[in-house]
């Protein structure tokens, strides 16, 4: 079974620098992690690959530097990583980033299922799994818990529900995103560390992906981020001391001030 799954960068700190433009993301390379989404859905991937054979290949659209990390996932088990990165596709909303990652699938065909994380912890809006699912015409099951049992033909799997958990079984091919905690993710293993040193990510510029570029980046991007801000860290520590009628009173004073 030939497995693509979609591996996003996020920043690995709170420290995320945004455009006062666009209001997208600057994304610092050097700052970057796997989405954990992702690290799992990959770790899920391995696991079907290793009971039903077939390839992994892992799939994302970044900076240049996201190379690094998809590097990684070729240590962690993955047959093969694609990396989209062009100027043609920044500043994308999640319509132009599935409309990108559905070219390269198609360049990956044939392909019976792909995993996305449930969410980006960044981005977060849940959107691209469904969103690519619809643009190659295959089924979507979103927030998988476990997958239960996979043949060539179908999966079955546990579905977090607003209500509950559900048994669903979806025909292949098919897109799933998965929770976080459906699989723990591998450690590479040195020798494959060793292996892979000279770094095996395969570049697709938006005509590698043969990507109608009125379609992707900020062309093909109907969402309009208007207005984007850095939550204000300014929040201070005050100690009070003295006897207690006086912390009473400083306290109080400190109330008054604050509006409270
Ligand atoms: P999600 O849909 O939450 O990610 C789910 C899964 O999809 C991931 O786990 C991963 O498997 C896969 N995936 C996501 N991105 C990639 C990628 N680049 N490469 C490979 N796989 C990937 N866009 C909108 O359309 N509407 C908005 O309202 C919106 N608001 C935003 C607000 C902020 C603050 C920011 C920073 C971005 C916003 N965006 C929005 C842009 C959006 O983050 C990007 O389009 C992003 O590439 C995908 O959306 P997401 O991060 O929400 O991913």
């Amino acid at each position: 079974m030939n497995i693509v799954v979609c591996i996003k960068a996020v920043p690995s700190t709170n420290t995320v620098k945004l455009d006062p433009v666009t209001h997208t993301i600057m994304r610092d390379g050097r700052q970057s992690v796997v989405n954990p989404f992702d690290l799992a859905a990959l770790e899920e991937a391995l696991c079907i690959r290793d009971q039903l054979g077939g390839t992994v290949s892992v799939l994302s659209m970044g900076i240049p530097d996201t190379a690094r990390l998809t590097d990684d996932l070729i240590c962690r088990g993955a047959d093969r990583a694609v990396l989209l990165s062009d100027r043609a596709f920044a500043g994308a909303d999640t319509l132009a980033t599935s409309y990108a990652l559905s070219k390269a699938v198609e360049r990956l065909q044939p392909v019976s299922l792909i995993i996305c994380g449930k969410m980006a912890v960044d981005g977060d809006t849940a959107q691209i799994g469904p969103e690519l699912a619809g643009a190659m015409g295959f089924p979507c099951v979103t927030d998988i818990l476990k997958v239960e049992s996979v043949t060539e033909e179908e999966l079955t799997a546990l579905q977090n529900t607003d209500g509950g958990r559900q048994r669903i079984r979806v025909k292949l091919p098919a897109v799933i995103t998965v929770a976080k905690d459906i699989r723990i993710p591998r450690m590479p293993s040195i020798a494959s560390i060793r292996a892979h040193e000279a770094g095996e990510t395969l570049v697709w510029t938006a005509a590698d992906a043969e990507a109608d570029i009125t379609r992707t980046g900020l062309n093909g991007s109907p969402t309009q981020v208007v207005s984007t801000y850095v939550p204000d860290r300014g929040k201070q520590t005050v100690e009070i001391t003295g006897s207690t009628e006086e912390k009473a009173e400083a306290l109080l004073s400190l109330l008054k001030k604050e509006g409270v």
